[in-house]
C-alpha cells in the first residue's frame, strides 16, 4: 500500500548539511501497525514528515496506492493529504476549541456539510471513549485524553494512513498502554494502516506487526518484531 523507494531528506543550513533521511527504501502493507525506531536524531521525524509532505523529499519516491506523492500537483496533494491522518507528542490540539470543535475542525476544512459533521463528529467521540465530553476545552481534560481528541481528529476526513510521531512519549506508562489498546483496536475496526515512530522499544513491542530499526538516517534493520528484538 506504501512504497518507499530511495527515499532522502537533506538539510541544508548556513555552515553544513544534515543527511537526516538517507536511501531508505520500504514497503508497509495495507491494515499493518509499522513501527519505526531509533534514538533522537536518527531520522524518524523527518521521516513521517515526508511521508505526509510536511517535508520536501531530496530524493526518491513515495507511492500511495501506487500514487507518486512527491510528483503531484497541488490540488491532488491537497487532497491526498486529507487521507493521511497524524497525531503527535504534545497533541497540537487548538486550546480556545472545544473537544467537539477540534474534531469537526478537518471537517469543516474539507468542505463538509454541517448535520454530516455532526454525525460524524459523535460517531468519533464514541469510537475514542469521550462522550460527554464534547463541549470539554483541552485545558480540562488529562493528556491522555487529549490524545483521545487528536485520534479523533486524525480519523476525521476517514485517511488510509494515520502517522503516530512520539504519540505516547508525554503520557505515562499507564495512560500510554490505553492508548495504544486504543490504537490496535482502531486498526483492527477500520483496518487502518498505521505508522508509530517512537525511541520506546515497549511501544514497538506492544501493538507492531513490523519494525524498522533507524540509525544515522538509514534503515540498519526491518523485519517482524520478534525476529529484530529477540534474536534466537
Ligand atoms: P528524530 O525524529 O529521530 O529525533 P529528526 O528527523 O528530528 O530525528 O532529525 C534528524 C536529523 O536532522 C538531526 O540531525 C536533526 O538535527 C536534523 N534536522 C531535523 N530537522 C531539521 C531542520 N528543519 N533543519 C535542519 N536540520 C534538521
Ligand atoms: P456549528 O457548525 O455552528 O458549530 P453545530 O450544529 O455543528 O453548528 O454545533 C454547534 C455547537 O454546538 C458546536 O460548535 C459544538 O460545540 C456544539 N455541539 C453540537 N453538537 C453537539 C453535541 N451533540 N454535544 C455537545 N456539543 C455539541
Amino acid at each position: 500500500m506504501i512504497r518507499i523507494k530511495h527515499l532522502s531528506k537533506r538539510y541544508k543550513t548556513k555552515n553544513q548539511e544534515v543527511q537526516a533521511v538517507d536511501n531508505v527504501s520500504l514497503d508497509i502493507a495495507k491494515g499493518e501497525i509499522f513501527g519505526v525506531i531509533g534514538y533522537s536524531g536518527a531520522g524518524k521525524s523527518t521521516f513521517v514528515r515526508l511521508i505526509n509532505r510536511l517535508e520536501e523529499p531530496t530524493d526518491g519516491s513515495i507511492l500511495i496506492h501506487d500514487k507518486d506523492i512527491t510528483k503531484m500537483p497541488s490540488n491532488q496533494l491537497r487532497e491526498k493529504r486529507q487521507k493521511i491522518g497524524m497525531i503527535f507528542q504534545h497533541f497540537n490540539l487548538l486550546w480556545s476549541r472545544t473537544v467537539y470543535d477540534n474534531i469537526a475542525f478537518p471537517l469543516e476544512i474539507a468542505g463538509v456539510p454541517k448535520s454530516k459533521r455532526k454525525e460524524k463528529v459523535l460517531e468519533l467521540i464514541n469510537l475514542v471513549g469521550l462522550a460527554g465530553k464534547e463541549n470539554a476545552y483541552p485545558s480540562q481534560l488529562s493528556g491522555g485524553q487529549k490524545q483521545r481528541v487528536g485520534i479523533a481528529r486524525a480519523l476525521a476526513n476517514d485517511p488510509e494512513v494515520l502517522l503516530c510521531d512520539e504519540a505516547t512519549s508525554a503520557l505515562d506508562p499507564e495512560t500510554t498502554d490505553d492508548i495504544l489498546d486504543l490504537l490496535v483496536s482502531i486498526n483492527k475496526k477500520l483496518g487502518l494502516t498505521i505508522i508509530l515512530i517512537t525511541h520506546e522499544m515497549n511501544v514497538i513491542q506492544k501493538i507492531c506487526h513490523r519494525v524498522a530499526v533507524m540509525e544515522n538516517g538509514k534503515v540498519v534493520e526491518t523485519g517482524e518484531v520478534l525476529d529484530v528484538f529477540v534474536k534466537p
